[in-house]
């Protein structure tokens, strides 16, 4: 009885495997389509200066509007592109768009751009890069390619290469999620990177937990020491950006300051001088 029980069980658990595997060859199919059809769009989040509560540039996040599901994200079909080798044509298309989308803004605004491990494990990745800086016109000072510890454990010294070749072209590296990896130390010794961005489950813990805090203040004072910017990411609240500031953070990104937004949206933004910060429910202030 017990037997037959744990077998049906099985089975049952087993059907379950089908349909979950079932629907990821679906939702793959769609999302080839997606990226035929153009129902991939990308928003943009503004990435602001702690201190003067400046829009500094924007970090291009990728959308989908699937026809019947509705928006789906990121961090569903990214993993699913990243399995089935569709991340190359999406990533790609992400950086195209968004470089094409940055040319067009003020010659000070950096566009930050996410790049996945099975990009750097593509041979052609740098040359990819600066092709689309070419045939976009994007300076490239104004590129900053962000990058999660993922990349750095998997194969050293082509990574090295590959992210060297940006560096000498003049392009910016962040690591990304800083602090969720494996967050070897010696990454930031043996890889150029400008930037770290420090992960928002520190910035989300900060008022509550003093060892988030501690982790936060350790960090920032990490890069001042090495030249390294530091952004604080998923700040909400006026509290965590007034502690960010007291700290001396570099920048900052998060719903405060504000959502990632539609192209037209950042347009409007950029015509907006004077209104520095948007979000959809609180500004903080302007700038002086
Ligand atoms: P990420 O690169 O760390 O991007 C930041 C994520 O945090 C974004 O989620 C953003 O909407 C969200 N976020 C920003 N501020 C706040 C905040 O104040 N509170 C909260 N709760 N969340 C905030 P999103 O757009 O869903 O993207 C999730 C992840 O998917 C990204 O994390 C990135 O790893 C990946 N991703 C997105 N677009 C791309 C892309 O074009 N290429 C690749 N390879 N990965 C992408
Ligand atoms: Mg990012
Ligand atoms: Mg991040
Ligand atoms: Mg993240």
């Amino acid at each position: 009885r017990a037997k037959s029980a744990g077998r049906g069980t099985f089975r049952f658990f087993e059907a379950q495997m089908d349909m979950r595997l079932q629907e990821r060859r679906l939702l793959e199919r769609d999302l080839r389509q997606a990226l035929a059809t153009n129902q991939l769009e990308v928003h943009y989040q503004p990435l602001v200066d702690c201190d003067q509560v400046k829009v500094l540039g924007f970090e291009a996040l990728v959308r989908w509007t699937h026809p019947e599901r509705g928006s789906i994200s990121p961090a569903e079909f990214i993993p699913l592109a990243e399995e089935s080798g569709l991340i190359i044509p999406l990533g790609a298309w992400v950086l195209r768009t968004a470089c094409t989308e940055a040319a067009a803004w003020p010659d000070d605004k950096i566009i930050a751009v996410n790049l996945s491990p099975a990009q750097f494990r593509h041979a052609d990745l740098a040359r990819e890069v600066l092709t689309i800086l070419d045939e976009t016109g994007l300076p490239p000072h104004r590129l900053e390619l962000e990058i999660t510890e993922g990349v750095l454990i998997d194969d050293t010294d082509r990574t090295l290469e590959t992210l060297n070749t940006f560096k000498e072209a003049g392009v910016r590296i962040s690591l990304d999620d800083f602090g969720t990896g494996y967050s070897s130390l010696s990454y930031l010794q043996r890889f150029p990177f400008d930037k770290i961005k420090i992960d928002r489950s520190f910035i989300w813990e900060m008022e509550k937990n003093p060892d988030s805090m501690s982790i936060v203040r350790a960090v920032i004072a990490l890069g001042r020491s090495l030249r390294i910017t530091v952004t604080a990411e998923g700040v909400e609240t006026q509290e965590q950006l007034a502690l960010l500031q007291n700290e001396q953070c570099d920048q900052a990104q998060g719903f405060l300051l504000g959502r990632p937004l539609p192209l037209r949206d950042v347009g409007k933004l950029l015509a907006e001088p004077r209104l520095t910060v948007v979000s959809t429910d609180k500004p903080v202030r302007e700038a002086p």
